[in-house]
């Protein structure tokens, strides 16, 4: 169908107000101010959270270091920070007891850094953006990279008001094309035109090292006086994660006896039934996490996807038209699993190449080039590399890690190996047969009894992410061939999909055509845009689109 759509024109695009863009528009903002020879151009920030924020989820413990170069006086101008880190503890888990370690490793000393909830946080940055002149359209939602001659030209927008048939309703709205000299994509984890760029370029990932992926799943709890102090900051590794998987968990005192407490979960797992959240509502059964929240009140719940594969896996950063910064090309330091600081040091690098770019008129990719010779002379590039290969040393199961990452603090990132080949996450997902054969058993997923007071099921969680979308829409989960999921996927995995979603999106229901079988039922609508499906696939069949702007989480405090 050939649908007539509003063209817009502007000169820099940023697609996500997260910390990546918003740090991006407010630097440019200031560098223009302080030269009167180069004039503000036309910027348009696109966010497809219904306000920003909205889709922000974040631990978090922030290293100050972005924020303070970006905003120096950022205490000052009232940003808002839960605590100073005012303490810190690091347990190994077994099933009923908790070892405290007799020291910190100085890389995970979060010494000076600060709690905070990211979705505050950007909240507050979008508010520095808006004094500096420049506005941010939250509620509009990227769905399609333009690329023509070989350039990015810009960005199509979702369509609104289609059924689900893909019908237009009395209020459809076509998506506009929005051309742009410069798009620059801060979309975040598993960015779907960041996707769109690799596919359509594939010289940007070219001799690149797959992504891997954590799923980290949150709850914000208000819990009795005295439980947890502001700024106190405990990390976990071991169970409820097999030691042959990758994770951990963390609890953090937030302000207003608040705390923030997730578990992240690898999904380079072998396990058919990996199942993060069912995993966190475990954790918070330990005795070390029970004592905590006794007596407390679940406030707010979300889910999200981390990429913590790092410097390997990340693409090249510029091309005709084209900018990439935040998490969508990997500017996190998976030995510390922040990411915050480096998405605002990306922006921050991206906004002096633009105004580099401004100031001699050329927005060519022969200017856009030197974002990517200021990476490689920063302070980001040198966290990055130093954390290369630590990923790669838990492929041999917690304790090589451990062990290897020791060693890699030692020699300064290098290690006993170093680039070790990295596979995408869902290639590690066993079949049930091969499964059995490795373990000796069939894959038996673990779960704890629901109490609706501790622990809770996908659906109550996600009523607390305050999630919503319009149901009459073309899902936004595309499957592929529904016939691999409801005949080969069920024999030969077991339908992972119900398992790995923690929002409750994919269920297997009896099959009315046919008796005693089973078919996949979606329910898009519970959706809390984490991309787990998307990553964690084994055959690639669901492809996660951007749905409507302003649709997806409403979250609060996470
Ligand atoms: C569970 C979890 C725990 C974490 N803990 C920590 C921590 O303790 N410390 C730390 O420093 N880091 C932590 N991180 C990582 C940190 O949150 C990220 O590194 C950081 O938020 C990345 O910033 P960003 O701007 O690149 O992406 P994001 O913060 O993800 O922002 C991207 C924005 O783009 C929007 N967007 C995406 N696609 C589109 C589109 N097509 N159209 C319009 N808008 C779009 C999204 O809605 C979002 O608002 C954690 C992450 C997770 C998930």
């Amino acid at each position: 169908m050939n649908i007539e759509r509003e063209v817009l024109e502007t000169d820099i695009l940023i697609v996500g107000a997260g910390p990546a863009g918003l740090a991006l528009a407010y630097k440019l903002a200031n560098l223009v101010e302080s030269d009167d020879a180069v004039e503000l151009p036309e910027i348009l920030m696109m966010e497809k959270g219904s306000y920003v924020g909205a889709h922000s989820l974040s631990g978090a413990v922030m290293d100050p270091r972005g924020i303070a170069e970006l905003i120096p006086d950022f205490v000052d101008k009232g940003a808002p920070l839960e605590a100073q880190v005012s303490s810190d503890a690091m347990y190994y888990l077994s099933e009923r007891r908790a070892v405290k370690f007799p020291f910190i490793p100085p890389s995970l000393n979060n010494h000076g850094n600060y709690v905070i909830s990211l979705n505050k946080f950007t909240g507050w940055m979008a508010e520095q953006v808006e004094a500096k002149g420049i506005d941010i359209y939250a509620g509009l939602a990227g769905y399609d990279l333009l690329v023509e001659d070989g350039k990015v030209a810009g960005v199509q927008t979702v369509d609104m008001g289609l059924d689900k048939e893909g019908n237009q309703k009395s209020n459809f709205e076509p998506g506009s094309i929005i051309k742009a000299k410069v798009t620059v994509l801060c979309e975040g984890v598993h960015g779907s035109l960041t996707r769109h760029a690799f596919e359509k370029i594939p010289t940007l990932i070219e001799g690149r090292l797959p992504q891997s992926y954590l799923t980290g799943v949150k709850e914000v709890w208000e819990v009795p006086n005295g439980r947890i102090k502001p700024g106190q900051v405990i990390h976990t590794i071991g169970w409820p994660q097999p030691k042959h998987e990758y994770g951990g968990g963390w609890i953090y005192g937030m302000s207003n006896n608040m705390v923030s407490i997730g578990y992240a979960v690898g999904l380079n797992s072998p396990d058919p039934t990996n199942d993060p959240h069912m995993k966190f509502q475990r954790y918070k059964m330990h005795p070390l996490v029970r004592k905590i929240l006794e007596g407390g009140t679940m406030l707010h719940y979300g889910a999200k996807t981390v990429p913590d594969s790092g410097y390997y896996s990340m693409p090249k950063l510029y091309h005709g038209g084209l900018l990439l910064c935040g998490d969508s090309v990997s500017f996190l330091n998976p030995q510390k699993l922040k990411g915050i600081h480096l998405a605002i040091k990306s922006g921050i690098m991206a906004a002096e190449t633009l105004f580099d770019c401004l100031k001699a008129t050329d927005l060519s990719a022969n200017m856009l080039n030197k974002y990517e010779e200021r990476f490689e002379n920063s302070w980001a590039k040198k966290e990055l590399y130093k954390s290369r290969n630590f990923h790669a040393s838990f492929k041999g199961g917690l304790w090589a890690g451990l062990f290897h990452g020791a060693i890699q603090m030692l020699m300064g990132g290098r290690g006993l190996f170093n680039r070790r080949e990295n596979k995408a996450d869902h290639t590690y997902m066993l079949k049930i047969e091969d499964y059995k054969k490795r373990f000796g058993h069939a894959p038996e997923k673990v779960s704890v009894k629901l109490d609706n007071e501790y622990t809770f099921d996908k659906l109550t969680d996600v009523y607390k992410s305050g999630s919503t979308h319009e149901e009459d829409q073309p899902p936004h989960l595309v499957i592929a061939d529904y016939d691999i999921c409801n005949n080969r996927c069920t024999e030969e995995y077991g339908n992972p999909c119900q398992h790995f979603c923690p929002a409750h999106v994919y269920e297997m229901v009896d099959d009315p055509d046919r008796p005693g079988k089973l078919k996949l039922q979606l329910t898009p609508s519970n959706c809390v845009h984490c991309k787990t499906c998307d990553i964690t696939d084994p055959y690639q069949v669901i492809r996660w689109v951007t749905p409507q702007g302003g649709e997806g989480p409403n979250y609060t405090n996470l």
